[in-house]
């Protein structure tokens, strides 16, 4: 299950950091991502009467019509259908696959609702990140840190604001690759508090 809004942060086991923050580099951390998507396509499914056995066909008609869904039900179904190009799951193939590209731009036309309570844009935040997160070769090493260290944050509602935002990056961008997570996880922190 998903963290509610204003849930306490709490530790993965495996991997130390905040759970859902180690993706895609710990398995457990990974699969809390996956999670996120698997649930509400599960959920869909429940609510059409659809069973296992048509969720193909029905991945195909929910990626024709992003605008008319969830974004984790597009993202799910994405994952359902192989790209015709690459083979790989449709827009996670490798950099420079046409289709993969084309499929991934569409995401981003799908339904995102912020849950009450939340600034407005939590929900676009969490989805790109984890987007990024399930999508990792595409992004800078850099991003890829300070994004899924934020996810957890985002997850129990938070949003930084666009200076918060500018911190965080410089403390990615300057400090030593050692140190790194750390400093980036007390920049997050310390917008959290002001
Ligand atoms: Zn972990
Ligand atoms: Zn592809």
């Amino acid at each position: 299950m998903r963290p509610a809004v204003g849930a306490p942060l709490r530790r993965c086991t495996t991997c130390g950091g905040y759970a859902y923050g180690g993706a895609p580099a710990c398995a457990v951390c990974r699969d809390l991502v996956d999670g996120i998507v698997e649930e509400e396509w599960r959920s869909f499914l429940h609510r059409m009467s659809i069973g296992a056995e048509s969720e193909a066909g029905i991945a195909e008609l929910v990626v024709d019509e992003p605008d008319r869904h969830d974004w984790r039900v597009v993202d799910a179904a994405l994952d359902r259908l192989a790209c015709p190009d690459c083979g790989d799951r449709l827009s996670r193939g490798p950099a420079g696959c046409a289709a993969c590209d084309l499929a991934h731009g569409f995401r981003y036309a799908a339904i995102e609702t912020d849950r009450p309570g939340v600034p407005a844009g939590n929900e676009h935040a969490i989805r790109v990140n984890v987007s990024v997160v399930r999508r990792p070769h595409f992004t800078s090493e850099n991003e890829l840190l300070t994004r899924r260290l934020l996810l957890p944050f985002l997850l129990v509602g938070f949003l930084p604001t666009i200076e918060d935002a500018h911190r965080i990056k410089t403390v990615a961008k300057g400090s030593d690759p050692k140190q790194k997570a750390l400093l980036i996880e007390q920049a997050i922190e310390n917008s959290l508090r002001r």
